[in-house]
């Protein structure tokens, strides 16, 4: 008897090759186990060009509505894509707009393996980031400077009365000037996520900055994170024996390279967006890397790091085998999976999810991979084995 669902997850079709792993993973791993009950969104690019992009916030809220969804990569239009899907628009980038209407923290984990070893060696535990999805230079106002102009801060009060800031005086070239901002509900926001998150896995939190530098707005940060820490999260940490912990960003760095893993880096949207990048590497591949977007009120929308795989689907297309990764995006379902049982005391569900996971974990560590793997993969008597894309699928599907 298929295990039963009782609240729908919010499902988030999306594009090129991990749209064809989408519907493998469910066809292979999912329905013959679980009667999967789903509210559906096609967030293909096709679609969303279709519903004027509709289709993406009406996904956001239902995932405000229901508490989880899960995520497929999709495509973020450029000016080639304008003219390979010939849109009306260049829609905004997907993940931009859910988490706009969410405001969340996204929290980047790697998935170990045994026989992948690490860039750095003494990583043994997986480092989480947790990267702040909103403002700074993402929600920057920048512009181009001729020589003789000179910038400065206009700050209108509310009672009108201004204040202006001088930035730089171009008088001898020109040169770039940018305007930035955040506030202090979404780094609120930012904070609680983390702290939640921390609880949640109940893993030690370091927040890394550059205060000395931005003595405000760095600084803004810092305060609110220990003020939130001091005055709600403290007890809770205490009880858990878990840490936090404020450090300049550069010495937060030089520690974590030194560090065992196992704690979760909270950073500026920008540090967040380079530095996991630089983590997941480090961990072997992109391709597993898991990625959850928190909202500040517990909504849960999972998807794996990585896009959609362009160059693989072209090969697909043609009719070419491909061996494309599909861990990140199965640990985006059984995420999902897993929250769900957990809001709906739903023991099975859970259990399923821990079981796929093993699956997949054992597959790997048995020696048989997709291709971006088998370099990475050493193991003592075992020779790693590239399958293709559905291959790999249904190995794990005879370990579950
Ligand atoms: P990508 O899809 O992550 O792929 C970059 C390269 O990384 C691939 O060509 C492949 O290398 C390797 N790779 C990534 N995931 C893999 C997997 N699952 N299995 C095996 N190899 C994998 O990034 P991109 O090429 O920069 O972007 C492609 C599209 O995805 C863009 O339209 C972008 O807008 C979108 N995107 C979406 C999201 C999202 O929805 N969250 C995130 C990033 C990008 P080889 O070709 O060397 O095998
Ligand atoms: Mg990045």
């Amino acid at each position: 008897m298929k295990i039963k669902m009782t609240v729908p997850i919010v499902e988030m079709q999306g594009d090129e090759m991990t749209r064809i792993l989408w519907d493998w993973i469910k066809e292979i791993l999912l329905e013959p186990y679980i009667d999967l009950k789903t509210e559906f969104y096609d967030l293909g690019l096709e679609n969303r060009d279709k519903t004027d992009d509709q289709v993406t916030i009406d996904a956001a809220n239902a995932i405000k509505r229901l508490g989880v969804g899960v995520k497929c990569a999709t495509i973020t239009p450029n000016h080639q894509r304008m003219s390979e899907y010939t849109l009306k628009k260049m829609w905004l980038s997907p993940n931009g707009t859910i988490r706009a209407i969410l405001d969340g923290t996204v929290f980047r984990a790697p998935i170990l393996i045994d026989g992948i070893k690490p860039y750095i060696p003494s990583w043994v535990k997986p480092i989480t980031i947790a990267r702040h999805a909103y403002g700074d230079m993402y929600k920057n106002v920048e512009s181009l400077m001729e020589k003789g102009s000179k910038a400065e801060i206009l700050i209108t009060n509310a009672d009108g009365s201004e204040k202006k800031l001088p930035i730089f005086n171009f008088e001898s070239g020109g040169g770039v000037v940018s305007g930035m901002h955040n506030t202090d509900k979404s780094i609120y926001s930012f904070a609680r996520a983390c702290f939640n998150y921390a609880v949640d896995t109940a893993q030690d939190i370091w927040f890394g900055a550059k205060d000395t530098i931005s003595k405000t707005y760095d600084n803004r940060f810092k305060e609110i994170f220990n003020e939130l820490y001091e005055t709600e999260y403290k007890p809770k940490f205490d009880e858990l024996n878990i840490s936090y912990e404020y450090s300049l960003i550069d010495d937060s760095i030089s520690r974590l390279v030194r560090s065992k893993g196992g704690l979760i880096w909270a950073l500026k949207n920008y540090d967040g967006d380079v530095m996991s990048d630089m983590v997941a590497t480090a961990y072997g591949s992109l391709a597993m890397m898991t990625s959850v977007l928190v909202s500040p009120d517990g909504k849960y929308e999972y998807e794996a790091a990585h896009g959609t795989v362009t160059r693989h689907y072209y090969k697909y297309r043609d009719g070419e085998d491909t061996s494309t990764n599909s861990v990140a995006t199965i640990f985006a379902w059984t995420g999902a999976l897993h929250r769900r049982g957990k809001l709906d005391n739903n023991n099975e569900l859970i259990d399923f999810a821990n079981r796929l996971e093993k699956a997949v974990i054992k597959t790997i560590e048995q020696g048989i991979m997709t291709g971006d793997l088998v370099g990475l993969f050493e193991k003592q008597n075992i020779t790693p084995k590239k399958v293709n894309s559905k291959e790999f699928l249904n190995e794990i599907a005879k370990r579950l």
